[in-house]
C-alpha cells in the first residue's frame, strides 16, 4: 500500500521534538493565546515575508475573518473559482456575500485572470485566488486588476505555503493572505489550526478582535466576533514544524520533477505545468488521465492512495444551487474535475514508491483502454 499521504513517517523522524514541545505547554498551564501562539506569528511573518500574521482555529476561519475585516457582507460579490474546496465559498457565504465563479486556465487549474474583468459589478468588493494544490496564481495581473477597480484580493494559501510567484510568497500580494494547518498540508499541525498574514496594522489589529469576541480590551466588545485562537498546543507543535518546511517542499519538488520523468513517454498522462517564475509547493501531484474513475478504482485496489481533488466543481454542488449557474457555465473546470487524479506526495515518499506508483498508473489506464476498446 502506498498512501496519499504518510503522516507518521514525518512523525518518526520529528516526534521526540513535538513530544518535548507539547509537554512543556502541558506543564506550563497558559493554553490559549500564551507564549508559543506569539511566537509562531512572529515566526511565520518571518519566513512568509509579512509584516503581520494572527493565529487562528481554522483555514475556513481565517477566509471568513479575512472578509469580516473587510467589511464584506450581504449584497456583495466574491470572485474566485469553482475548483477548490468548499471552504473557499463557504466562507463567502457566512458572512452573507455571494460567490461568483470565474473558469480556470486548464494548464495550471487556478483562475483565469483574463476572464476575471467580465464577471465584475458594481457589486463586486474583491477575489479570492487559490493557490490550488500548491501552484501560484499570475498574482501581477490579478492584482493589476483589483487596483484598477478598487477591489480586495484574499489569497487562499491553505494549499501553498512557501510557494512563490516572481520570487514573492504568495500570500503577500493581497490584503490578506490565508492559511490552513489541517494536518495534511503542507505544514500541518496535529488538529485544526489557520491563520493570516497582512501588511496592514490595521487589518491585523481588525482579525485580533474579531478572533476573540470582537472586542481588542478584554470584557470590551466592539462588534459581533468568534471564538477562533489558535491554542498553545498546535503553535507548539507547529513551531517545531516550521523550520522543516523549506526541506519539505523541496523534497516536494523533488517528487514532482521524478514523477514528469517517469511519465515523460506516456502520452495519455498529463503532468501538471509549473507556470514560468513560479516556485511550486506542490501540496498535490495532480495529473490528468483518461477513463478516471474507472482508473481510480483500478488503483485503489492495487493499493496506490490516489485522490480526486475535486469529483464535483463547486458551482455543481447543491450548496450552490441557489446561484443557478448550471453545467456548462465553467467548461474549463467541468472538464479538469473528470480527468484530475491526485497521487502520493509527501516529503518521505521513495522513489522506489514513486515507480510503482507509476508504473501502475499506466499499467491501469492501458488495461482501461483495452477494455473499452472490446
Ligand atoms: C484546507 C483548505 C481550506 C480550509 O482549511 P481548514 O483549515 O480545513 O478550515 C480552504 N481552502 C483550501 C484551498 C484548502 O485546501
Amino acid at each position: 500500500m502506498i498512501p496519499i499521504l504518510d503522516s507518521k513517517r514525518q512523525y518518526a523522524a520529528i516526534g521526540n521534538e513535538v513530544e518535548k514541545a507539547v509537554c512543556e505547554v502541558l506543564r506550563s498551564g497558559s493554553y490559549i493565546l500564551g507564549p508559543n501562539a506569539k511566537a509562531l506569528e512572529k515566526e511565520l511573518a518571518e519566513f512568509l515575508g509579512v509584516n503581520y500574521t494572527v493565529g487562528l482555529n481554522s483555514g475556513t476561519d481565517a477566509l471568513h475573518l479575512a472578509l469580516r475585516a473587510l467589511d464584506i457582507g450581504a449584497g456583495d460579490e466574491v470572485i474566485t473559482t469553482a475548483f477548490t474546496f468548499v471552504a473557499t465559498t463557504e466562507a463567502i457565504g457566512i458572512v452573507g456575500a455571494k460567490p461568483v465563479f470565474v473558469d480556470i486556465n486548464p494548464d495550471t487549474f487556478n483562475i483565469d485572470p483574463d476572464k476575471i474583468e467580465a464577471a465584475i459589478t458594481p457589486k463586486t468588493k474583491a477575489i479570492i485566488p487559490v493557490h490550488l494544490y500548491g501552484q501560484p496564481c499570475e498574482m501581477d495581473k490579478i492584482m493589476d486588476i483589483a487596483k484598477r477597480h478598487n477591489l480586495r484580493v484574499i489569497e487562499d494559501c491553505c494549499q501553498a505555503i512557501g510557494a512563490t510567484y516572481k520570487g514573492q510568497m504568495v500570500g503577500s500580494f493581497g490584503d490578506f493572505g490565508c492559511l490552513s494547518f489541517y494536518p495534511t498540508k503542507n505544514l500541518g499541525g496535529m488538529g485544526d489550526g489557520g491563520l493570516i498574514m497582512t501588511n496592514s496594522e490595521k487589518l491585523r489589529d481588525r482579525v485580533v478582535a474579531l478572533r476573540n469576541h470582537g472586542g481588542a480590551v478584554r470584557y470590551y466588545h466592539d462588534e459581533i466576533g468568534v471564538n477562533s485562537r489558535l491554542d498553545e498546543i498546535q503553535a507548539a507543535i507547529l513551531r517545531v514544524k516550521l523550520p522543516h518546511v523549506k526541506e519539505w517542499n523541496e523534497k516536494r519538488r523533488a517528487h514532482a520533477a521524478y514523477y514528469n520523468k517517469l511519465f515523460a513517454d506516456c502520452k495519455d498522462v498529463v503532468t501538471p505545468v509549473e507556470a514560468d517564475n513560479t516556485y511550486c509547493v506542490y501540496h498535490q501531484y495532480t495529473v490528468k488521465i483518461p477513463n478516471r474513475d474507472e482508473v481510480h478504482k483500478m488503483l485503489q485496489e492495487r493499493g496506490i492512495g490516489a485522490m480526486l481533488y475535486y469529483p464535483v466543481p463547486l458551482h455543481l454542488q447543491k450548496v450552490h444551487a441557489y446561484l443557478g449557474v448550471g453545467e456548462g457555465s465553467l467548461p474549463y473546470t467541468e472538464e479538469d474535475t473528470k480527468c484530475v487524479i491526485s497521487l502520493p506526495m509527501f516529503p518521505e515518499l521513495t522513489e522506489e514508491e514513486q515507480r510503482t506508483v507509476a508504473s501502475t498508473l499506466i499499467d491501469c489506464i492501458a488495461k482501461s483502454k483495452s477494455a473499452a476498446a472490446v
